[in-house]
């Protein structure tokens, strides 16, 4: 067993030489149980933005249960002899029921493992994982839930975009593009969200994108209003297509961007102008350094 510097506690690393969590003052790393879940987010790619308690997790688990879209980067940090499982889900493709999967990580607690359940991005955010804690813990199962950065905040930071900006947006909303049945969702207020939310993000959206923009232009939203579409967000490949409302279906195609995508409305859009640090550091200068046209180095305060 190997020891935790801090805290002096056995840390669950144990029958096997993995690497103990790094000694970070003041941190007591939670031990994994055997017959426990813990469900947890993984990041929208870039293995830098795994939390430390998923790599805490990730070395203590005797089985990983991960969904599509995870970076097969992270799975290298599992304890060696850890039991690594599929079971991702993708729109349109062959995949295990959510109820397969989720009996499938009762066994496992059965079997007495200490089981990582990994998901991308937050687990809690469009990811079913609030369905599956549930299942379990109607089972009896003991669960811990570590989140995850969500594609729709950290993949837009990455694309130099603010999903909050204080001249554009004082709420935002998270929205799915589809709903359980595969469809465009259906029990939205498109008036509701076209006035109330000026930045809207939206996820599993580029299937359904020409009537989610449809229904936000009849809903009032202006045609000429900024989106971004950022696919493969915090990897080596992301692309970031810049278009319109009114423009986004036609440019998606015209462009062949793929899902993963996120889709972001609303101004904050133009901050990518002035914040994308990525290319900036490539060697690209900023295109413009007041996007939004009211702030200068004086009164960003
Ligand atoms: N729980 C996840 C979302 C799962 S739904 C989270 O919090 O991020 C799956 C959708 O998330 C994808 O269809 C896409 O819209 C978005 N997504 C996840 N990872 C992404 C990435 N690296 N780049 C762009 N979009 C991503």
């Amino acid at each position: 067993m190997k020891r935790n510097r801090n805290s002096g506690k056995t840390m669950a690393s144990g029958k096997d030489n993995s690497p103990p969590m790094p000694g970070i003052a003041g941190t007591e790393w939670p031990v994994m149980e055997p017959g426990w879940v813990w469900l947890a987010g993984a990041g929208p790619g870039d293995p830098g933005l795994v939390t430390l308690h998923t790599l805490n997790a990730l070395r203590q688990a005797d089985v990983i249960v991960y969904d599509a879209l995870i970076n097969q980067q992270i799975l290298e940090w599992a304890k060696p002899g850890a039991v690594i499982e599929y079971a991702g889900k993708r729109g349109g493709k062959p995949s295990p029921k959510q109820r397969d999967i989720t009996l499938r990580l009762i066994e496992l607690t059965r079997e007495n493992k200490r089981v990582l359940r990994l998901k991308g991005g937050d687990p809690f955010v469009f990811g079913r994982g609030g369905e599956e804690a549930q299942t379990l813990i109607q089972a009896g199962v003991h669960c811990r839930i570590l989140p995850g950065i969500s594609a729709g905040i950290g993949g837009l930071a990455y694309a130099g975009i603010p999903v909050t900006h204080r001249d554009v947006n004082q709420a935002v909303t998270f929205l799915t593009g589809h709903d359980r049945t595969g469809l465009a969702p259906s029990a939205v207020n498109w008036d509701g969200i076209a006035a109330g939310s000026q930045v809207i993000v939206m996820y599993m959206a580029i299937k359904h994108l020409p009537e989610i923009c449809g229904n936000l232009i009849r809903a009032g939203r202006n045609p000429s209003e900024p989106v971004a579409v950022v696919s493969n967000a915090t990897l080596p490949d992301m692309r970031v297509l810049e278009t319109t409302l009114g423009k986004a279906p036609d440019d998606v195609t015209q462009s062949g961007i793929e899902p993963p995508s996120i889709i972001c409305v609303g101004d904050v859009v133009l901050m990518r102008q002035c914040l994308d640090w990525i290319s900036q550091s490539q060697g690209q200068a900023p295109r413009n350094l007041d996007p939004l046209g009211n702030r200068t180095s004086q009164d960003t305060a």
